[in-house]
């Protein structure tokens, strides 16, 4: 409105000014106009008085009367009669002189008080002039005219005023059509700068929708082909190619984006989108004191898909499954692959009861399990796959985001570990044994490199109470923690790569004894010593040589030496490690299953091995005469062995009960507290002498 207030002010300055300039013009010319026409009237006059003061003349020169004064007389009343009668208003301004303008012969009735004043002005006159000579000064105007037959002078002087008397009947019309004009100009050009202003509001207002990012939006209704429609088309081009590179600009933001937090083989978000998205979720949660649910499932034995049937179907039963994982979820939960057979769903918004948050997030587990695993079609063949899933609730088990990744991580491996296609929730209980075990770990490598490792020997005895044998038993006394069950540290050695080590440490340890034991008298019944081999011992390339290697080092013949294997060896690599053992059997060694019963696989096996002994479990010894199903498992595991022709020991038998039943059921060998705890090597090779004495 600013530009329509200065256009209009101007608009007015302008009008104006050009109204009063062609007024005081126009009236100028009129004024002028008006003059000239009154001097003609008045000079017309003035040649017609002398028109008829001349034809006296001649009237009187025809009877040459003119120098007679009576008619000369005559004649002067006959023309002020004239003047008087005849003519116009302008007589009544008249003078007339004598010849030599010296003497006024008549004054019209108006002119009788400028009487005076005209003398002086009359000498002024008496140039001869002809037809009439007009002058003017001060306030009048003088005309004057001679007439020379007889020497006489017109002379009327007129006010100035009066001149311009009749202007003012045009006055009033000049300032109606004034006003009128300046009202039409002004109106006019009011239209006319609020015409301007729209037009440049409109420019404006597009510039303001480009500010403010609004690039839709076009001037509409450009029709003229005038410089102020050639800026509109402009600026509506000018929209359209910023909008355009703003688009590209967005296109390709969206697109790198894309690529940068999504799983180009699935489109599933990836780990930066996930960890951007997780941050963000812990913070809202703990604000709103809600839970959610990080879970991270991880496909079973996917590598085998990949390996026998290709990439290709790989790829696709990952796609497949990313499909079905993203179906499944609801709008506000994400699913992400972390990579390779790992992905995430984050669960948002559930119960602020743990409990109830737990369940749900287990529900949810479940149900993933259960679609992961329905057939898939792929190439058309049909595969099937399961999945192990870790849960972890947040924030209340972390509000780091690392952290709920990794704990989910390690439920998912506990899941894993216990048998696959399940789900495992993390809890601080957990995370509290984790702990522990790094610690293990770490104290372990010291008690390793420090040779702080030591062997009990635990005697294994026949029906005759003769020792035939003796499972090596590793012990570790921590500097502060006293001695740590192997229970509890050999699973921590074979997590972290040290079993083999520690293998080694175990396995001299006993050779070195073993050959100063055979050294002495050896009583005719001790056959050998068993040494417990954990899978990822047994699993190793060099493990027949560095056995080999041993033997030789300490010359202990190998059938002094049975290893104790788990059910648990087997499973995966059977053709491999079968050969492995037909390898030692080769050279004498002895294979013991140990905690026989407790593994799964299937019992045909035994017969394809070189296997010499089952040792029974544990826990079936402890709950003989307890629990009727495992006296059955007892008595079908010897008679099992019997079949195969293979030898049988119970391990941890620690009553008499326990013993009669072994021995009512026909089992010959027996190791367990009953007859002697794992002792010290000293103490055994004592034990074993006594023992010999005893028999003999
Ligand atoms: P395992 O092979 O089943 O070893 C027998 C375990 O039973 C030993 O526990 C032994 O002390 C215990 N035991 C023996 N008689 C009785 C009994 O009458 N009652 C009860 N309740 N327990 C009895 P330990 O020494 O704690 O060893 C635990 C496990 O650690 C072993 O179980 C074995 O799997 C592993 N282990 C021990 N030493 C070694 C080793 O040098 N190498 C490897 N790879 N594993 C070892
Ligand atoms: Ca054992
Ligand atoms: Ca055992």
């Amino acid at each position: 409105m600013k530009l329509l207030a200065r256009l209009s002010l101007f608009t007015l300055i302008i009008v104006l000014v050009t109204a009063l300039t062609t007024t005081f013009f126009s009236i100028n010319t009129i004024r002028g106009i008006i003059y000239d026409l009154n001097s003609q009237l008045i000079q017309k006059d003035m040649d017609n008085l002398q028109s008829f003061i001349e034809g006296e003349y001649f009237a009187l020169q025809k009877h040459g009367l003119e120098n007679v004064n009576t008619y000369y007389q005559k004649v002067l009343s006959r023309i002020k009669r004239e003047i008087n009668s005849n003519y116009t208003d302008n007589f009544k301004n008249i003078i007339v002189l004598d010849k030599n303008a010296r003497q006024i012969l008549f004054v019209g009735p108006d002119n009788k008080k400028l009487q005076g004043e005209n003398a002086s002005i009359i000498h002024m006159n008496t140039v001869n002039i002809h037809p009439v000579k007009i002058r003017e000064q001060g306030e009048y105007v003088y005309f004057y005219k001679k007439i020379p037959q007889w020497k006489l002078g017109l002379f009327i002087v007129v006010n100035k005023k009066a001149m311009y008397s009749r202007l003012n009947d045009y006055i009033d019309t000049i300032m109606a059509g004034l006003i009128i004009i300046i009202f039409m100009a002004l109106f006019a050009g009011f239209l006319f700068s609020r015409y301007l202003v729209a037009q440049v509001q409109e420019i404006l207002n597009q510039i303001t929708e480009i500010k403010s990012g609004n690039l839709t939006a076009r001037i509409k209704n450009i029709s003229g082909r005038d410089e102020i429609s050639e800026i509109k088309k402009g600026l509506n081009t000018m929209t359209d190619i910023i909008a355009e590179k703003i688009n590209n600009q967005k296109l390709a933001e969206m697109k790198a984006q894309q690529l940068s937090l999504f799983d180009p083989l699935t489109n599933l978000p990836n780990r930066r989108m996930l960890m951007e998205r997780l941050e963000e979720e812990i913070a809202r949660n703990y604000r709103h004191k809600i839970t959610g649910a990080l879970l991270f499932i991880d496909l079973d034995d996917f590598k085998t898909v990949n390996d026998t049937c290709g990439h290709r179907v790989g790829d696709l039963l990952l796609q497949e499954a990313a499909k079905r994982l993203d179906s499944l979820i609801r709008k506000e939960d994400l699913a992400c692959r972390l990579g390779g057979d790992e992905f995430v769903v984050v669960l948002s918004d559930l119960s602020p009861d743990q409990m109830t948050a737990s369940a749900q997030a287990n529900t949810t587990a479940s149900k993933i399990l259960e679609i992961l695993s329905q057939p898939y079609m792929l190439e058309g063949q049909q595969h099937q796959i399961s999945c192990s899933i870790g849960i972890v609730l947040f924030p209340e088990e972390s509000r780091d985001s690392h952290d709920l990744v990794k704990y989910a991580d390690i439920a998912m491996y506990q899941a894993k570990n216990s048998g696959k296609n399940t789900i495992k929730q993390f809890s601080n209980y957990m995370q509290n044994i984790l702990e522990h075990r790094l610690y293990l770990q770490n104290e372990l490598r010291t008690a390793i490199k420090h040779k702080a490792l030591s062997i009990y020997l635990q005697p294994q005895y026949n029906t005759q109470g003769q020792i035939i044998s003796a499972e090596t038993l590793v012990r570790w006394k921590h500097p502060e923690k006293g001695f740590i069950s192997p229970a509890e540290f050999i699973p921590v050695a074979e997590e972290s790569g040290q079993i083999h080590a520690l293998g080694k440490i175990v396995m001299s340890l006993v050779l070195e004894r073993l050959q100063e034991i055979l050294a002495g008298e050896v009583p005719e019944s001790f056959r050998r010593v068993a040494i417990n081999v954990s899978p990822w011992e047994f699993s190793r390339k060099d493990f027949v040589d560095e056995v080999k290697n041993l033997l030789d080092k300490y010359q202990i013949p190998a059938d002094f030496l049975e290893l104790e294997i788990t059910e648990q060896t087997l499973v995966g690599n059977f053709s491999l490690f079968a050969e492995k053992m037909k390898q030692m059997q080769k050279m004498g060694i002895h294979f013991s299953i140990d905690d026989f019963g407790t593994g799964y696989s299937s019992l045909s096996y035994l017969k394809l091995l070189p296997v010499n002994m089952l040792k029974i479990d544990r826990s079936f010894i402890r709950d003989i005469g307890i629990d009727k199903n495992d006296d059955a498992i007892v008595r079908t595991i010897i008679m099992m062995a019997r079949n195969l022709g293979l030898e049988v020991i119970a391990e941890g038998v620690e009553n008499k009960k326990q013993m009669d039943f072994l021995l009512a059921n026909d089992c010959h060998l027996f190791q367990g507290y009953y007859f002697s705890k794992p002792v010290a090597v000293d103490e055994f090779i004592k034990q074993l002498m006594d023992n010999n004495k005893n028999n003999d």
